[in-house]
Order: structure tokens, then sequence, then C-alpha cells
């Protein structure tokens, strides 16, 4: 006896690797190199397709505490992301091109992994089947999916450019990480005036942007966690100030002052010939993004190894669809994973995947489903995606505010973020053994 698994994507490595770890052969199927979607480029696995960052580390937030619990549930790509890790002060952030490869590399190494190199087109009903196809699903497969689930929903996410360190201007950049977290060489900082920054605001409202085919350019249904930059912009002259151009924890050493608004950009590599505009996701048209990001002085010459871009990502309507197992209402041996269940982000689409992995193999063996406590982010998550209202389902990512509250309350924002990842790790290595 199987499993497939459709899609080596970030859920579908997860999956795969915790099917395997029970004994139970895996038929992976990825459909690159033979076919990318229109954000993928790298042959290899678990590809990383917009910021090389999987958010914050620290405990007392929910990435990090989100990132703990895949720890314990043994996931792979967060063992492998250690071994190609950027600094990114308190956050998590990897060498892109390494951590592919290597999570390519212990997946291929698998004894128990049998990968396919093949589109899939129709729905295997041989074995139980995980779909891990993520947001940007191939055509001829989003049909079968939009037919089995009765539709498809969908919004836009947008990626930020990557651009050549040598092209950065360091006489106008200064290294910091905010309020000195973590390596204080973590990121270069563009400071801009208050002058530089209205003139680079008044061009970026009016640029152009790309047309998105039958869509409102200017009012797209987008992902509120991954807003183009100018679509933020439009929101108000100070938007980006209190966003992604903030300055606070920032001193430029040079006026010993805090600057009036900072583009920040992350390390890509290990190498730091790369790096990635922090929140400049966007869908202006590359001449305006090249026109209007070298009117920060420090990036007057700036070189672009990857533009912005912005893609139309599906979901299901999995509050109508699916268990909080991720396995189909209609159909026990067809499980989802990732992004396509309407989770936002890498490491939500990853866990997703855990969970998935996990309950494919209880539902072979006959077993009961493992369903992780809501005072975890991921049972919260999986409770969600199975649970939430179903008029107008929308993506989502970790927060606290998907957990049951503290008894007592506890008021300090800080002392109850600590609280709720103190209990979550308990309750979490207390279930263990239903793993
Ligand atoms: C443009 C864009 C930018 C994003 N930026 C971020 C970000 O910065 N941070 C963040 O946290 N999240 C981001 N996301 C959201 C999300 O976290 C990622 O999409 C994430 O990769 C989802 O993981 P996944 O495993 O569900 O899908 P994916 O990682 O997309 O994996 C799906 C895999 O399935 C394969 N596949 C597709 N169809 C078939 C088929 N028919 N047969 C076989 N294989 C198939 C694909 O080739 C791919 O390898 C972004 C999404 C998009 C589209």
């Amino acid at each position: 006896m199987s499993i497939n698994v459709i899609g080596a994507g970030l859920a579908g490595c997860e999956a795969a690797w915790q099917v395997a770890n029970r004994g139970i052969n895996v038929n992976l199927c990825e459909m690159k190199p033979h076919k990318f979607t229109p954000a993928h480029k790298n042959k290899n696995f678990a590809e990383l397709v917009c910021s090389n960052s999987f958010k914050s580390d620290r405990l007392n937030s929910a990435a990090g505490l989100l990132k703990e619990e895949m720890r314990i549930l043994g996931s792979l790509l967060l063992q492998c992301s250690d071994n190609c890790r950027v600094s990114a002060g308190g956050a998590l952030a990897v060498d892109r091109e390494k951590f592919a490869c290597l999570v390519t590399e212990k997946i291929r190494q698998h004894p128990f992994i049998n990968v396919v190199e093949k589109e899939i087109k129709n729905i295997p009903r041989d074995n139980i089947t995980i779909i891990a196809t993520g947001p940007l699903t191939s055509e001829s497969l989003s049909k079968e999916i939009f037919n089995l689930c009765g539709g498809l929903l969908s919004f836009f996410d947008a990626a930020a450019p990557i651009i050549m360190a040598e092209s950065i201007d360091m006489n106008h950049a200064f290294l910091a990480s905010r309020y000195n977290r973590g390596d204080n060489n973590s990121y270069i900082n563009c400071p801009l005036t208050k002058d530089e920054y209205e003139n680079f605001y008044d061009e970026l409202v009016s640029a152009q942007r790309v047309n998105l085919h039958g869509v409102d350019v200017q009012n797209p249904k987008i992902y509120e966690g991954c807003m183009p930059v100018e679509i933020m912009a439009q929101r108000g002259k100070d938007t980006l100030r209190f966003g992604p151009m903030k300055p606070v924890g920032l001193i430029d050493p040079k006026s010993k002052k805090r600057p009036w608004a900072v583009l920040q950009l992350r390390m890509e590599n290990i190498e730091k010939t790369l790096y990635n505009m922090v929140g400049f996701q966007t869908n202006l048209k590359f001449g305006e993004q090249k026109r209007i990001f070298s009117m920060v002085p420090a990036l007057k010459k700036v070189e672009f190894v990857r533009y912005g871009v912005m893609h139309r990502n599906t979901f299901i309507n999995s509050p109508k669809i699916l268990n909080s197992d991720f396995s189909m209402k209609s159909e026990a041996s067809i499980f989802f994973a990732g992004q396509i269940t309407g989770v936002e982000g890498y490491m939500e689409s990853a866990a997703s995947g855990i969970i998935a992995g996990i309950n494919a193999v209880k539902r072979l063996n006959n077993e009961k489903s493992v369903v992780l406590p809501p005072e975890t982010i991921i049972g919260a998550l999986c409770n969600y995606i199975s649970t939430a209202c179903c008029g107008d389902f929308q993506p989502m990512g970790a927060n606290f505010g998907l957990l049951s509250e503290l008894t007592p309350l506890v008021k300090d924002k800080k002392a109850r973020y600590e609280a709720f990842a103190n209990r979550s790790i308990k309750i979490l290595k207390e279930s263990c053994d239903i793993l």
C-alpha cells in the first residue's frame, strides 16, 4: 500500500516526509522540471516564490510558536532551514537556493519516497491521495478540483523584487537590525528624508501597473498580509511609514537620528550577493519598478535579478469541504494540504502538510484522526480551516487571535503571548503519544 502526494512544494514535502517516516511508501508527484507555474523557477522542491523569510523566530510571537510546534512534530523544512539560515534579526530567513536543494536531497534520498516527475491532470483514486499543488495549481488539475469541490475561491498575492548587493550604494545606506535585535548587520537600511519620501510616494501611487486579466487593476481582491506596496500607499501618505518603510528602532549612524522613512533590504543568500526588498511586493510594470525604486538614494543604480510580480491564488472553500484532519467530507481518501486549503503563508502551508501526512497514514491504518488541541497554533488553524463561516471564507495565517483565552486572563501583552506559547508547547508535548 502507498499514499500519493501531489505537489512537492512546502506542504507536499512535509506530508511526504511524515508518511514516509511512518514506514509507508509515498508516490510524490511533481510537475517540475517539465512544467512550471508562473511563479516557480527552480527545478528543486520546496521553492520559496517570494520572500526568503519564515517570519519571526521568537517564541512569544504566533509565527515563532508555529515553528516551535512544527519542530516538535518533526518538520523536515525547519530541520533543513537551520542549515541554510541567513542573518535576519529576530526572523528565520534562509538562502532559498540552498534550502530547496537540501530539502530535495533529503526527499530523494528517503527510501520510502518515490518521486514521479509528472503533471497530474486527474485525481488518482487508487490510493489515499494528498493534493498539495498550491495556490498556482496547473490548469487541468484546477478544473478537476473545481468540479470535485463545486468551485474555487481566489485572491491576488504579490512577490517583492530581489536586487544585486553590488548595486546598492552603501554611502547612502547603513547596516542595522531594528532595535538591535539579533545580529546587528542583518539588514541594509536605505533611509529617505521627508522630501525624498514624498517625491517617492507621489510617483509610486501614480505609477503604471501590470494589467491583470479580467480584473479591476486598481482594486483587485488581494490578501491583506501581502499587499502590493503601491496599493498600500494609496491608503494615505504616511501608511508606508507605519508599514514596510517604518523607521522606528533604527538610527542612521551618519545623522545620529531616526530617518523619516527607511526601505529595508534583507539578505537573500549566505554569500550576501543578493538582497530582498522587505515588504515591497508589487504589481508595477518592470520599467516602473526600476524608475521608482531607484528614487531611493541608496538604490540609484539598482540592478534587479527578479522584479516583483502578482498572481491569482486559488483555494478551496475548506469549511464546506474539509474535516479538521484535512480529509474531504465527501471523499475520505482525498486530503488537501497547503495554501490551497486557505492557510496563508509558507510555514502555515508546511504545517498543514504535516497534519495531512500524519492523518493520511491514520486513515490507511483505519485509526482515529489526529486533531491537535485548539490551544496550539496548528490545532487552531486546522479548526479555523474546517469550521470558519463559509459565507466569505478568507485565507488565514498564524495569529494569537485564533487561540482560546487564557484562564486566568493575562492583561500584559508580552506576558500573555508568553503564556500562550508555554501553554501550547506543554499541551502539544503531552499530546505527542497520539501521533
Ligand atoms: C506570488 C506569491 C508570493 C507569495 N509570497 C509569500 C511570502 O512572501 N511569504 C509567505 O509566507 N507566503 C507567500 N505566498 C503564499 C504561500 O505561502 C506560498 O504560495 C507557498 O509556497 C504555498 O505552499 P504550498 O506547498 O501550498 O504550494 P507550493 O509551494 O506552490 O507547491 C505546490 C507544488 O505543486 C506543483 N504542482 C502544481 N500543479 C501540479 C500538478 N498538476 N501536478 C504536479 N505538481 C503540481 C508545483 O509545481 C509546486 O511545486 C506567496 C504565494 C504566491 C503565489
